[in-house]
């Protein structure tokens, strides 16, 4: 049978002349061994979206996942009528078993990522009037996490290889207002911390890693989340450890996480943190037992599926990355990623100017689920909203705001990365290698016909 379909592919790639140079370039490594399963017709068979078949007629893992072991945990929790924080002890052991999973020496359970933000920035001091340096390629929750401070989200630029925050850009970001430095692992990708870190450290300001999305990434032989002052996690639906809403903080100074304890818990006074009397100012930030008792039955899951993901997203880097026009992300020496969502370029030149949203739509038709992500959301309108209202504009000056809303146009290599990337959602790559093999598939039959899909398209 791979006999057969080797035959194929070698006399197709010879004589097809309608065959890319990217199928071509693909057939050594798939010669070479690794997986004879790739080597199929498909990409000589017409496109689906021109009326073929699909590579992938089979579904994908759905999410989230729930096992039957775990009901006795959530019944106990649920008959011990202990469902909040403070009366039950799950959230406490999570805390516990979660600091230990990421070799920070505290975490606190939050309510949500957001909420993880919120109570990070105020103990952070982050203030009404103040600027957060924050990467513009993440979700929304990073921009208004800050926006809720009555703070001024200032962007840093992307850098389209890594997809996450240029540290070459922050410098020219920091003003007098400059507070803190905000992170984001995007897709679970670690952000080259060394340079973010010295430049914080050099200009007095604090880092709050935007880790929602980096569960067990690593930097330098670090988690992602015990890298700066204060990580932040979130536990919400989508993401790998998932409790319907959820967050952590985590970090390793017990002064910072006894403030953010006494925050979290409406200003309650905590360990070594008294406040000004009896309160501090706070709010309700609160895990239930319920979001803590689902996750810890989950820690085993999370560990195993991220070695899975890391497997998944090699092989279809090996792969992928020999098709000219597909360009995987690049991460920082000595990291590894955890693939919240597993983010390819796209250059349009290799695929006969088949736009990117196009070739999705290809993509799309031969069963492979593939996305644009975030787009220059800062051109949205939420900014414009922010800076327009009477809090701001009584806490910044019209030069500032002015200056602010003209410099989203600098931000080119984030408007680069939003143009031409897109992505897989994780639990794509907890397919087996079938699945994994019909994304390769895919991409190389839309390359292949990517002049008939570009002219069908005009
Ligand atoms: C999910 C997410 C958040 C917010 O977390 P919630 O739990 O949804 O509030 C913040 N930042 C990033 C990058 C996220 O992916």
């Amino acid at each position: 049978m791979n006999t057969s379909r080797r035959q194929f592919l070698a006399t197709s790639t010879l004589a097809g002349a309608g065959l890319s140079s990217g199928l071509a370039r693909l057939t050594p490594v798939l010669a070479a061994g690794a997986a004879p399963t790739i080597v199929s017709a498909a990409a000589a068979a017409k496109p689906a979206l021109l009326g073929g078949t699909p590579v992938h007629a089979g579904g994908w893992q759905s999410w989230p996942v729930w096992r039957t072991a775990w009901e006795p945990a959530m019944l106990e929790v649920l008959r011990s009528r202990q469902w909040y924080r403070n009366s039950g002890t799950h959230v406490a052991r999570f805390e516990a078993d979660y600091a230990k999973l990421l070799g920070a020496r505290r975490c606190l359970a939050t309510a949500s990522g957001t909420a993880a933000l919120i109570v990070s920035l105020h103990v952070l001091d982050v203030d009404a009037g103040d600027e957060v340096i924050v990467s513009p390629f993440t979700f929304i929750a990073s921009y208004n996490a800050i926006l809720a401070h009555k703070a001024l989200p200032v962007f840093a630029d992307t850098d389209p290889a890594t997809f996450t925050l240029d540290p070459a850009s922050l410098a020219s970001r920091v003003t007098d207002r400059t507070r803190a430095i905000m992170p984001v692992h995007i897709y679970g990708l670690p952000c080259d911390m060394d340079p973010i870190n010295a430049l914080a450290r050099a200009r007095g300001l604090r880092v709050v890693e935007d880790a929602c999305q980096a569960w067990l990434a690593e930097y330098q032989g670090r988690k992602c989340g015990s890298l700066g002052d204060l990580g932040c996690f979130s536990f919400q639906e989508s993401k790998h450890l998932p409790a319907g809403e959820g967050g952590a903080i985590t970090g390793n100074s017990d002064e910072l996480l006894d403030r953010c304890t006494a925050f979290h818990n409406c200003g309650r006074s905590t360990g070594g943190f008294k406040g000004s009397g009896c309160f501090t100012r706070g709010g309700n930030f609160r895990m239930t037992q319920f979001q803590a008792a689902l996750l810890l039955q989950q820690f085993d899951k999370l560990v195993q599926e991220t070695a899975r993901r890391r497997d998944s997203a090699d092989y279809l880097s090996a792969r992928l990355g020999l098709i000219p026009g597909i360009t995987p992300a690049r991460l920082p020496a000595n990291s590894r990623g955890v693939w919240h969502l597993y983010p390819l370029r796209y250059d349009a030149r290799h695929f006969h100017g088949l736009s990117r949203d196009a070739f999705l739509k290809a993509l799309n038709a031969e069963g492979v689920p593939g996305h644009a992500v975030y787009k220059e959301q800062y051109f949205d309108g939420l900014l414009d909203e922010a800076i327009a209202s009477r809090g701001f504009q009584r806490l910044f000056s019209g030069q500032r705001l002015k200056a602010y809303r003209d410099s989203f146009q600098e931000l080119k290599g984030n408007r680069e990365v939003c143009a031409t990337s897109f992505a897989f959602t994780q639990n794509i790559l907890l397919a087996d290698r079938t699945g994994l093999d019909h994304i390769v598939e895919a991409v190389a039959k839309i390359q292949a016909h990517s002049a008939a899909l570009a002219s069908a398209k005009a």
